[in-house]
């Protein structure tokens, strides 16, 4: 994060900055920093702008306390836009929305991805420590079982009507699947490359 290149002469002393929310890659705002900006967002890991507006610098969340910390900082091809991913502590607009863009797509897909950095994570540690390290510790064919019985679980709420049961089971079975994928060494994204593979459009 130490390396960065800008070419700020190229950016008359202000580079833009694209702010994505670190978990969801949500594009939260976008504002500008110059050299002083840059330097303090890099030392405090908050994400601090040069403010045209207020014509000063600004470090987001000042008054209102909703920072931007700062998870990654990386710059453009041709050195003249910064992309930061951040973990917001709060809303990240002044209408007290999330995102300065209304429209973007708020999917919660990208939970699958956090949810499956916390099975790995959950691999390491002692099998008394939680429900997901006792799996692993119960070996493969433990929780190959536990699939194939939370698949028939949702067989058995397809057939009623209760939305909270059928949801219930839907995410009993799409965790302990990755649980499984985990435990065989498997990556989701191989998984995908298969349906791709499959998909002929
Ligand atoms: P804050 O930095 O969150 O403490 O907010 C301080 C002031 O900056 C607010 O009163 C707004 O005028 C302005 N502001 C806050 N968030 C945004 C934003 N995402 N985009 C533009 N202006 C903002
Ligand atoms: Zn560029
Ligand atoms: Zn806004
Ligand atoms: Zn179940």
């Amino acid at each position: 994060m130490s390396e960065l290149t800008i070419d700020f002469q190229k950016v008359n002393n202000l580079v833009p900055a694209i702010i994505q929310d670190a978990n969801s890659n949500v594009v939260l705002m976008l504002g500008y920093m110059n050299q002083e900006a840059l330097d303090i967002t890099m030392r405090t890991k908050k994400v601090t702008f040069f403010s045209r507006t207020k014509n000063r610098l600004w470090t987001k969340g000042e008054s209102s306390g909703n920072f931007l910390h700062v998870v990654s900082l990386t710059v453009d091809c041709d050195n003249d836009t910064i992309l930061i991913k951040a973990r917001p502590e709060g809303p990240v607009c002044h209408t007290g929305e999330d995102t300065c863009f209304s429209e973007v797509n708020t999917s919660k897909t990208f939970f699958i991805d956090v949810l499956r950095k916390i099975i790995k994570a959950r691999k390491q540690e002692s099998a008394d420590k939680s429900y997901t390290a006792s799996l692993f510790a119960k070996g493969i064919n433990k929780i190959a079982q536990k699939v194939g019985e939370e698949a028939v679980e949702l067989v058995i709420e397809s057939k009623d009507d209760n939305k909270e049961l059928f949801m219930g089971e839907a995410a009993d079975l799409l965790f302990h699947y990755l649980v499984l994928l985990e435990a065989k060494g498997y990556e989701l994204d191989e998984v995908m490359e298969v349906l791709i593979g499959r998909h002929k459009a």
